[in-house]
């Protein structure tokens, strides 16, 4: 392995001078501009832009990403021909008898409001299934071929829907649309390549590293896809892994414990989903929804039921993380990671999101040890925020300033598919958050922090950069010292190394 070289840079936002990794390690951190090097070396010259601790995403689906960059995108079309333009493109791309998949059609934009039907698309497509779902993921239409695959064509039930003479339109809807999503057949090699297309984007946005949910429908090939693609070398990034409660068992079985142990892929633990989201009123809140007035949203678990789940999962060496968002949530969560953290919380118990996060509840997180992934760009995304929880609460909702004056170890994330999963973006976000809250805006060691040192804290990575630790860097192309936070958007990723490999980089000599 040839070493590297990162000359010209300001370190960590300390002094300028460079950088020399050797054996995927920072081997030495030079106050010169250069160093003398072994021949062979790569050299990368950042021209005065910052190096920092390698960029981690601590919450994201990025095989949920590869599998939604790789169907097709509908958003847009205002009829039938327009569908079948751009479902005939994903067909001639797909192996025959392949699923194929799309998103985004919307009947109201459509001339006359009529719902497509099977018979539209029949013809496109006779030896590969089709499901295509509606903007807003409630409703998807079906082929013939899908439904003959799935064997729907007895069902009965309004998510179901037929024409006058009796027969399936296509329109399939709710619990029906889960489970045709949950039948399309996965495997591990199409779980491989969606990933492979995730890193090669998150590589040129600056991670080093992703805090990776595997999901409750496909954590068999994905776990799969991990281990084999970390077995045969082909991974550029870090994944800090966190299977379901119900992939537990599999997990140990497969002994994919031992088997994603490396510097590249680690199992680190479990994630359980406390409520759902303020956007669907289903995030569990103390007091009603503002613009709800009958409506506290909904726990997924009895207080019970989680401490369970929590006590399990501590008990096997796990770290657990939990996805609260309404207060009530993010207080049920507490008290269960509180229960098995003590003070000092040694496996790293995480609430994900903590969304709306009163004091009281933070000084309970605070006294546990109690850590966080919160998500920036959900700030300036959520523009219903004001209107569900009214303008007292709304203070309380993403208080990152609050958080991290309290000690809470926060780090960041996109969720993404949710968001776009750029930590430059991320960091901008909390920086100006839209000109909501102000008070709770970061300074920008503190939104660096939340991608950097806390990012790997919270990951069991390490989080200060210094020699002998793991060469997974960043490389911006400015100092961002000084700059306006407005403008922090703009900052481009010069280069980024992974174990002191190059995995993307822009003008190296
Ligand atoms: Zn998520």
């Amino acid at each position: 392995m040839t070493g590297v070289l990162i000359r010209g840079c300001k370190v960590a936002g300390r002094t300028f001078g460079s950088v020399y990794c050797e054996g995927g390690k920072v081997a030495k951190i030079s106050q010169a501009e250069t160093q003398v090097v072994p021949s062979g070396t790569e050299v990368v010259d950042a021209n005065g832009g910052a190096l920092f601790i390698g960029f981690a995403d601590t919450h994201c689906h990025p095989f949920e990403y590869g599998w939604l960059k790789r169907s097709i995108d509908l958003r847009g079309t205002t009829n039938s021909a327009g569908i079948r333009l751009r479902l005939q493109g994903g067909i001639r791309r797909a192996r025959p008898g392949e699923w194929v998949t799309g998103r985004g059609w919307d009947q109201e934009a459509m001339a006359g409001g009529a719902m497509p039907n099977r018979a539209d698309i029949d013809d496109l497509s006779p030896s590969n299934p089709v499901a295509l779902s509606r903007v807003c993921g409630h409703m998807a239409l079906l082929n013939s071929r899908a439904i003959v695959e799935l064997g729907l064509e007895g069902r009965t039930g309004d998510e179901y829907e037929r024409d006058q003479t009796g027969s399936l339109t296509g329109i399939v809807k709710e619990r029906a649309l889960t489970e045709v999503f949950d039948r399309i057949p996965r495997s591990s090699e199409r779980s491989a390549a969606d990933l492979q297309s995730v890193e090669a984007e998150a590589a040129r946005l600056g991670l080093t590293a992703m805090h990776c949910i595997v999901s409750p429908e496909g954590f068999r090939e994905e776990l799969g896809a991990l281990a084999s693609l970390d077995a045969a070398g082909s991974l550029s990034l870090r994944y800090r892994v966190y299977v379901p409660p119900e992939a537990l068992d599999f997990a140990e079985e497969g002994r994919f414990r031992e088997r994603l142990t490396g510097g590249m892929v680690r199992l680190n633990g479990m994630k359980i989903y406390g409520d759902g989201s303020l956007g669907a009123r289903t995030a569990a809140l103390r007091q009603p929804y503002s613009d709800a007035p009958s409506n506290s949203g909904m726990l997924r678990h009895s207080d019970e039921e989680l401490a369970g789940l929590v006590e399990k999962a501590d008990a096997k060496g796990y770290q657990v993380i939990v996805h609260a968002i309404g207060d009530r949530a993010v207080e049920q969560a507490a008290e269960a990671l509180g229960r098995v953290a003590g003070s000092r919380n040694p496996r790293r118990h995480r609430i994900e999101h903590a969304s709306l996060l009163p004091r009281d509840i933070r000084s309970k997180m605070a006294r546990h040890g109690i850590r966080v992934a919160v998500q920036p760009l959900f700030v300036t995304s959520d523009t219903w925020a004001l209107a569900r929880l009214g303008e007292e609460r709304v203070r309380d909702l993403y208080p990152f300033r609050s958080m991290l004056e309290d000690g809470i170890v926060a780090s960041g994330g996109s969720d993404c598919p949710v968001e776009s999963p750029s930590p430059i973006l991320g960091m901008w976000a909390a920086m100006t958050r839209g000109g909501s809250t102000p008070e709770e805006c970061l300074n920008l060691s503190q939104a660096l922090s939340l991608y950097t040192s806390n990012a790997a804290a919270n990951g069991s990575d390490d989080p200060v950069l210094e020699e002998g630790v793991g060469a997974s860097l960043t490389v911006i192309d400015s100092d961002p010292e000084g700059m306006h936070p407005a403008l922090f958007r703009k900052v481009g990723v010069l280069a980024t190394i992974v174990n002191g490999n190059v995995v993307h980089s822009f003008g190296s000599a």
